[in-house]
């Protein structure tokens, strides 16, 4: 079928907030072939495997596909994440990833790793079914219509949920490529809890007023917002004290242990279970904003540097809670502590040296930055 037209033979249009890579998925579904023969044949002068299509389409592949299609501009920009700048985050990016978008790999790769979510039932009820752009988002891992949790992967063979990898000719959007198990017949699983829903309900309401109210803080722009959210929910993650702090809370919260499983250094690389975890704990965390984060970093021994090694990218409102409460006094010795110490190695024929006085005292490089140095406490 030619593809040269000004309008497509076959020009589908995008359903309500649709994915661009879902949308022209369907197209090459709906003109029969498989997605990389559809790419090489409608956009010849792109090349639109060497990134995440719905983070990268420019303004020229854009009015392409508007004018293909018969579908207006501003309808296919929305279909992209471009519009969630100053929103989810500061600015977006064509070529690197954008906080809390999941990755979408467009090429196979050796990893297998979780980047589309989609929702059972919403796709049984389609008519035609489509993938929403919200499942990308990694803080959404419930759909809040159905009540259930969202799928990161087939219910058959467990292969990550993903369309745009290279599937045999004829294979539905959704289809697992691995097995041809269909997505639609996949068991809806409930979530644990009730809160994180009403939490993600909450985030995605934020994310369409653009501004957020923090308690005892005030309101502030949504990205700055959802950058201090994925400050925490990767601190809770990935941060060296990352699962004492998820213990704590959710012994805190009387829950059960939490599910945790991933090792990724990306919140937005966990899988649909782990990602709801965290944001059952962020939730019950903002619930007493900040009181209730300020005693935990207290009760687990976790300080601003524990959090995060540079403030620069921490919003204000997340920045000046960690500044006043959890910041770590510098403890400061005595000079007859000092002293104590250096009569204790004499004594004990221990060599005195900076090295040995810093450790007995417990406090690392005690002389730097310090006025008297070791020299004039050995003066006599
Ligand atoms: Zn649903
Ligand atoms: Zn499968």
């Amino acid at each position: 079928m030619a593809l040269s037209g000004n309008l497509w033979p076959i020009h589908l249009k995008p359903k309500e907030d649709e994915l661009l890579s879902s949308w022209l998925a369907r197209s090459a579904e709906a003109f029969s072939m498989t997605i990389f023969n559809f790419f090489s044949a409608a956009f010849p002068e792109w090349d639109l495997w060497r990134h995440d299509i719905d983070s990268s389409a420019d303004d020229s592949l854009l009015r392409f596909i508007a004018e293909k299609t018969g579908t207006l501009y501003e309808r296919a920009l929305a279909s992209t994440f471009r519009p969630m700048e100053g929103l989810l985050y500061e600015s977006h990016k064509t070529t690197t990833q954008n906080l809390w978008i999941m990755p979408l790999s467009m090429v196979q790769i050796n990893i297998k790793r979780f980047t589309l979510q989609c929702c059972t039932s919403c796709l049984r009820e389609d008519k035609v079914p489509f993938f929403r752009r919200a499942w990308r988002i990694a803080f959404v891992t419930v759909c809040c219509k159905h009540r259930c949790m969202l799928r990161d992967r087939c219910h058959a063979c467990g292969e990550p949920v993903n369309y745009c990898m290279t599937k045999p000719r004829g294979m539905l959007l959704t289809q697992c490529r691995q097995c041809g198990s269909d997505l639609r017949e996949a068991p809806i699983t409930s979530p644990e809890f009730d809160r994180p829903m009403w939490y993600q309900r909450n985030l995605l309401s934020i994310l369409r007023k653009g501004w957020a109210n923090v308690p005892e803080y005030g309101p502030t722009y949504s990205h700055l917002y959802f950058n201090g959210l994925h400050t925490i929910m990767r601190m809770m993650a990935t941060g060296r004290k990352a699962e004492k702090l998820r213990n704590h809370v959710v012994m805190v919260m009387e829950g059960k242990h939490p599910h945790f499983t991933g090792k990724q250094h990306f919140i937005e690389h966990l899988d649909v279970n782990d990602r709801y975890t965290l944001l059952g704990i962020a939730q019950w965390l903002f619930e007493d904003w900040p009181n209730r984060f300020i005693e935990v970093c207290k009760e687990t021994g976790v300080y601003g540097y524990d959090i995060v090694q540079d403030m620069r990218g921490v919003p204000y409102w997340l920045r000046s809670v960690i500044h006043h409460h959890i910041f770590e006094p510098q403890r400061r010795a005595s000079d007859s502590e000092v002293e104590a110490v250096i009569r204790y190695l004499r004594n004990t024929n221990q060599k005195i040296s900076e090295w040995n006085v810093s450790k007995l005292i417990g406090i690392k490089n005690l002389f730097v930055n310090r006025k008297k140095k070791l020299s004039d406490f050995l003066v006599k």
